[in-house]
């Protein structure tokens, strides 16, 4: 008996927050459209990702970041937008951890963050803020402290929005994987169903890797060559307790010493994510070691914040780029060879620019468009877990640190 075949424009491989947003335009433009997810949605950067729609001031600051701000400064008005359900995609019920970031740092940043915001036409300008107006974490002497309207979401709830409203395209694969083969003009993969065993045979012109780090391995099974991607590693921190809800960035010339988000728990507690030069210097320290180095260098940013009964945890996870030479890209990739589309947002506030550039290339077919996608049963990807609702051992520096 032939095996079942459909017929789509548009095959994508990953869901995270690159494949997800594709999908949705791809589904919008009427493309027919797939999603495969071989794993949760959003595992390995998405789910770990501090939530930050930056607007550029952070690479501004950073050394060579000039590029990276110019074409990421309209990020956060698009996404605004969306997050207030005013345009595609209405995003509006995301979870968002804060309308805004803070950033911070001794007197001398009062002119730079000024001269930046001007030189570089930011959209999101740093305001530097009096006395009065910071937060009381923020109201420790001799800190120069600027709001800049970038806002933090709940990658988690962003998942979970993006992929409600998609479901009927996202398919879940077996472990194993796929098989890929041409077939005239187009690529044939052949799945096979987790749950039952049934096999399925996708037909698309259009295939497009948002795989993350599975980038490389898809590459190699449509036989494209390595060396298209380049893995860049972070060591996060986790602090648990009672804490006052932060989200910003303390600059120290030219780094972002640390970047704190902050999100809740299952069960109520505030949990702080901390990334930046902390999470750099740590990829090369074991979790005990980091866990002092960062109680030391929060103690350093955040002086007023009593962290002696808080609890610390570490997590790794990889930025999965285009390569450039173990270099920061400075934009979205799409390397496209044959049909097949490997892709890189770079960041997450780039995932629409990226969704965008990359249906422009699909070639839809006005009669292939017309098979059904939702005629047929197949198990649903699930959302990937953050770190901080694992199963895991939390310590306090006290246990850790002499
Ligand atoms: C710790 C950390 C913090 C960050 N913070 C921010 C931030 O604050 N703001 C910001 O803008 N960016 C941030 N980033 C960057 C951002 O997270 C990434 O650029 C973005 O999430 C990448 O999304 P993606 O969809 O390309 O990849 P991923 O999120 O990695 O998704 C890839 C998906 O593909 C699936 N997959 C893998 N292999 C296969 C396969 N063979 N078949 C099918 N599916 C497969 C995976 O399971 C996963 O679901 C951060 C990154 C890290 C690591």
């Amino acid at each position: 008996m032939a095996q079942p075949t459909i017929q789509i424009d548009c095959l994508i491989f990953g869901g995270g927050v690159a494949g997800l947003f594709t999908l949705n335009k791809c589904t919008e433009l009427g493309y027919q459209a797939l999603l495969l997810e071989s794993n949760a949605l959003g595992h390995g950067q998405t789910i770990d990702s501090q939530g930050i729609i930056h607007g550029g001031l952070k690479y501004e600051i950073t050394k060579g970041g000039h590029e990276s701000a110019v074409a990421i400064r309209e990020m956060p008005t698009l996404w605004r937008r969306s997050l207030a359900g005013e345009s595609s995609p209405n995003l509006s019920d995301v979870h968002l951890r804060a309308d805004n970031c803070y950033v911070w740092k001794t007197k001398s940043l009062t002119s730079r963050l000024g001269f930046l915001g001007a030189k570089m036409a930011l959209r999101v300008k740093p305001e530097v803020l009096d006395d009065e107006e910071r937060p009381d974490w923020l109201k420790s002497e001799g800190f120069t402290v600027a709001r800049l309207a970038e806002q933090v979401i709940e990658p988690r709830s962003l998942l979970e929005v993006l992929s409600k409203k998609l479901e009927d395209k996202l398919l879940l694969t077996a472990p194993g994987g796929v098989e890929v083969s041409k077939e005239d003009e187009c690529w044939k993969v052949s799945l096979l169903n987790p749950q039952t065993g049934e096999p399925l045979n996708i037909i698309a012109k259009d295939v497009v890797l948002t795989a993350g780090s599975g980038n490389e391995t898809l590459r190699n099974q449509f036989g494209l060559t390595a060396q298209a991607t380049q893995s860049r590693p972070l060591h996060m921190v986790l602090v648990r307790g009672n804490l006052p809800t932060i989200n910003g960035h303390c600059i120290d010339g030219a780094k972002t010493r640390v970047t704190i988000t902050t999100t809740t728990d299952y069960a109520g507690r505030t949990v702080w994510q901390v990334g930046g030069q902390l999470a750099e210097d740590g990829v090369n320290m074991e979790p005990n070691q980091l866990i002092c180095h960062a109680s030391k260098e929060l103690h350093a940013t955040v002086p007023s914040i009593d962290l002696s009964q808080a609890e610390f945890l570490t997590y790794r996870s990889t930025r999965a780029e285009q390569f450039t030479k173990g270099k920061r890209p400075q934009d979205v990739s799409i390397d496209s060879v044959d049909g097949v589309h490997t892709c890189f947002p770079t960041k997450l506030a780039f995932a629409p620019r990226l969704a965008e550039a990359i249906a422009a290339r699909i070639r839809p077919d006005s009669v292939l468009s017309e098979s059904k996608t939702s005629e047929f049963t197949w198990p649903r990807p699930m959302v990937a877990l953050p770190q901080w609702e694992t199963d895991a051992i939390w310590n306090t520096p006290e246990e850790l640190c002499t």
